[in-house]
């Protein structure tokens, strides 16, 4: 049987913390899809479709991905479209809290789905997209946090600001 994971997210952008978390999940897994969720407690900087772009070209070169936006409950949408898992990262113990109260209440929703946490290399422990966000609104260079067509559509937001 194949094996489908759902990694769902804000995404907003994705950063090189998230593409370590896709590439190992992939190790595991034999597809993901990756699930752009529309939050409406939260204004992005991105739209949706932009969010879902960006993550296209950001893994055009992985196989076994599928990048997809979805509304609603995530436990939901991951039974919906067959995954057997959800995948979460988890940098440090302050990702701890919020993730273990997902987790549960997930559960209740999804009882056969798994939460999978996988944890990012060393190097993309601090990275988050909102401090992307802000290095990028105040002109500082983020090629090292995000990959390439990220970067482009970070600067060409602020531009002229
Ligand atoms: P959400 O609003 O659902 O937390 P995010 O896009 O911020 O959406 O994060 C999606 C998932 O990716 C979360 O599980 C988060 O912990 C994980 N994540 C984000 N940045 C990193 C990173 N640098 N390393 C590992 N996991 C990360």
């Amino acid at each position: 049987m194949k094996r489908k994971a759902l990694y769902p997210g804000s995404f907003d952008p994705v950063t090189n913390g998230h593409l370590d978390i896709i590439v190992r999940a992939l190790e595991i897994f034999d597809s993901i899809v990756i699930g752009v969720g529309v939050n409406i407690g939260k204004t992005p900087l991105f739209s949706v479709e932009e969010r879902v772009a960006m993550i296209r070209e950001s893994t055009a070169e992985l196989e076994n991905v599928e990048v997809v936006s979805y509304s609603g409950l995530t436990a939901k949408y991951a039974e919906q479209i067959g995954a057997v898992a959800l995948i979460r990262g988890l940098r440090a113990v302050s990702d701890f809290e919020y993730e273990f109260q997902m987790t549960l209440a997930n559960r209740q929703l999804f009882p056969r789905g798994e939460t999978v946490f996988l944890m990012p290399s060393i190097g993309n422990v601090y990275l988050n997209s909102s401090m992307v966000r802000d290095i990028a609104s105040l002109g500082g260079d983020i090629d090292q946090f995000v990959p390439k067509p990220v970067a482009d559509r970070l600067r060409e937001k602020f531009a002229g600001q």
